[in-house]
C-alpha cells in the first residue's frame, strides 16, 4: 500500500517511520530544496512525545543536540535589575521528561532515522489530488497513491486542495511572531534573556552547540495587520514599529533585521477544524490542528498524532475509512486542550496590562526563590492546563517485528500490540 506524505520537518517524517514499520510504502514530498540547517527555532518535546522517540531510537540523539537552556533573565519593561529564574523548574512543573531542541536539529534526527526506507523527493509540491489517489505535482510526472497525509505545516497546501482556504479554519489570537538569527554576541549560553513589557515580549537565546542565536518578538494586535506575507521588508517595518523604545537589547537585536539570514514572521493563528480527513486524505501535526506557533506545544501534538495515524492505519490494515476516525478520536480530546494552553499561554507570554506584566514577574521570582517542590506546585496551580501534554495517553501500536521496513507494502497483519493499551505516557 502506498502513501504520500506531503511535509519533511516534524509530523512527516515521524509518520513516515511508523509507516514503514508497520510495513506500508512512503514517499515524502517536501517543497524546500533540501533539509533545512539553519536551526530554525527552538520547540519542546514533552514527555509522550520523548517516549515515541525513545521506542524509535533516537532519543540519545534528541538528547545530545537539546539547547540545553535552564536560566531566564527578565526585564520588566521600564525596570533597571532584571529577575533571574531557574527555567528548569518550570519545565519540569510542567512535564516530568521534556527536552527543548531547535526545529532543523529535531527534523534532521526524525529524517535520518527514515531515509533509508523512506523515498524522498525535495524541491516539490502537490497540485492535486484526486479522488481516486491519483496526485499531481508541480514538477515531478503525476503518480497514484492509496493514501495522501498533508504534514505541511500551518499553511499546508493539502489542506487547501481537499478542504478549501484557510481562511475557513484559523482564527487570529490577537498576536503576532517574529524570530530572526542573529550573532550571539551577548555570549548567552543555557540562559533566555527576555524583555516584558504591556502587549510585547522579545527575548534571545542560543543552543549549546549552535555558534549564532535567536530573537524571538511576540506582540498583541487588536487588529489584523496589512501586509503581504512575502513583503519582508514590511514585515520588518512593523516588528521595529511593534517594539519600538522597548530597551537598547531589543534594539540592538532589531539592528540585526537587515543582517539575519534567517527571518520569520507572522499571525498567531489557531486552526479550528471538526474534522480533519476526507475521503483518502488526512492530514498530521499542524496542518490539521495547529493550536498557534510558540504557544501550544503544538511539537508534542505534531508527534504524538503521527504516532497514532500510523498506528491507527495498521490496526485497520491500511482501511482508511476505519483508521482516519479512529485516529481523530484518539486526538481530539487533545487537540481541544491544546487550543486553550495556546490561549492561556499567549496571554501569559503577552501580558495584556501592567499586571499582567507584573505577575509574570513576580511569578519568575517566586518559582526560583523556592524550593523544587513547592515552585513546581506553583507552576501547576498558577498555569492553566500545564500538564495538558504530559497527561497525554496513546495506545501502544508497536508493531509486530516481522512488519517492519521498507518499501514492501503492507505485508500480513501489521496490528502487533492491539489492544494493549500500554501508554506512551
Ligand atoms: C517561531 C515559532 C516558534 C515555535 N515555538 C515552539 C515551541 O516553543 N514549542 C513547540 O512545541 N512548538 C513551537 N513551534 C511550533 C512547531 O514549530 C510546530 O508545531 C512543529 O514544527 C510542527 O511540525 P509539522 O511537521 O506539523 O509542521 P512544520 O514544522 O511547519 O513543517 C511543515 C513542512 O512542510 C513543508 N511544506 C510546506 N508546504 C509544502 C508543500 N506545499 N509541499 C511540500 N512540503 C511543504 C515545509 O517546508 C516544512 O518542512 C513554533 C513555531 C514557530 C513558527
Amino acid at each position: 500500500m502506498r502513501i504520500l506524505i506531503s511535509g519533511a520537518s516534524i509530523a512527516g517524517p515521524v509518520l513516515a517511520y511508523w509507516l514503514t514499520r508497520h510495513g506500508f510504502s512512503v514517499t515524502v514530498v517536501e517543497r524546500a530544496p533540501a533539509l533545512r540547517k539553519t536551526g530554525g527555532h527552538a520547540v519542546d518535546l514533552f514527555r509522550p512525545a520523548m517516549n515515541i522517540s525513545e521506542k524509535m531510537g533516537v532519543l540519545p540523539r534528541v538528547e545530545e543536540r537539546a539547547t540545553g537552556t535552564n536560566r531566564m533573565t527578565l526585564y520588566r519593561e521600564g525596570a533597571r535589575r532584571p529577575v533571574r529564574a531557574d527555567l528548569s523548574k518550570i519545565f519540569s512543573a510542567t512535564s516530568d521528561r521534556h527536552v527543548e531542541i531547535m526545529r532543523d536539529d529535531l527534523s534532521e534526527i526524525y529524517h535520518n532515522a527514515t531515509r533509508d526506507d523512506v523515498e524522498y523527493v525535495f524541491g516539490d509540491s502537490i497540485a492535486a489530488i484526486s479522488p481516486d489517489g491519483e496526485v499531481r505535482f508541480e514538477n515531478a510526472a503525476p503518480r497514484r497513491f492509496d493514501l495522501v497525509v498533508g504534514a505541511d505545516g500551518l499553511h499546508s497546501t493539502v489542506r487547501r486542495l481537499v478542504f478549501g482556504d484557510e481562511s475557513r479554519f484559523s482564527a487570529f489570537i490577537g498576536a503576532y511572531l517574529g524570530v530572526l538569527t542573529l550573532p550571539n554576541t551577548a555570549g548567552l549560553d543555557g540562559e533566555l534573556l527576555i524583555h516584558v513589557g504591556v502587549g510585547r515580549t522579545a527575548g534571545m537565546y542560543g543552543a549549546r552547540h549552535l555558534g549564532d542565536a535567536r530573537a524571538l518578538f511576540l506582540f498583541r494586535s487588536e487588529r489584523e495587520l496589512d501586509y503581504h506575507y512575502r513583503d519582508v521588508p514590511r514585515q520588518k517595518e512593523l516588528l521595529r514599529g511593534a517594539f519600538d523604545g522597548m530597551h537598547a537589547d531589543v534594539d540592538r537585536w532589531l539592528d540585526e533585521l537587515d543582517r539575519t539570514p534567517a527571518f520569520y514572521f507572522d499571525s498567531i493563528t489557531q486552526l479550528r477544524m471538526d474534522t480533519w480527513s476526507r475521503g483518502r486524505v488526512t492530514l498530521v501535526g499542524d496542518a490539521g490542528y495547529c493550536p498557534g506557533p510558540a504557544v501550544g506545544g503544538s511539537t508534542s501534538l505534531a508527534v504524538v498524532g503521527a504516532y497514532v495515524l500510523a498506528g491507527e492505519l495498521a490496526r485497520a490494515g491500511g482501511d482508511h475509512e476505519r483508521a482516519f476516525p479512529a485516529y481523530e478520536r484518539a486526538m481530539a480530546e487533545y487537540v481541544r486542550g491544546s487550543r486553550a494552553v495556546a490561549l492561556s499561554a499567549a496571554k501569559t507570554l503577552i501580558p495584556t496590562s501592567r499586571l499582567g506584566v507584573s505577575g509574570l514577574v513576580q511569578g519568575a521570582r517566586l518559582i526560583s526563590a523556592l524550593p523544587a517542590g513547592p515552585s513546581r506546585a506553583l507552576v501547576r496551580l498558577t498555569t492553566k492546563s500545564a500538564r495538558l501534554y504530559d497527561s497525554m495517553t496513546v495506545d501502544d501500536y508497536s508493531p509486530s517485528p516481522t512488519a517492519s521496513g521498507g518499501r514492501a507494502g503492507l505485508a500480513g497483519d501489521p496490528g502487533g500490540g492491539l489492544g494493549s493499551g500500554i501508554g506512551v505516557e
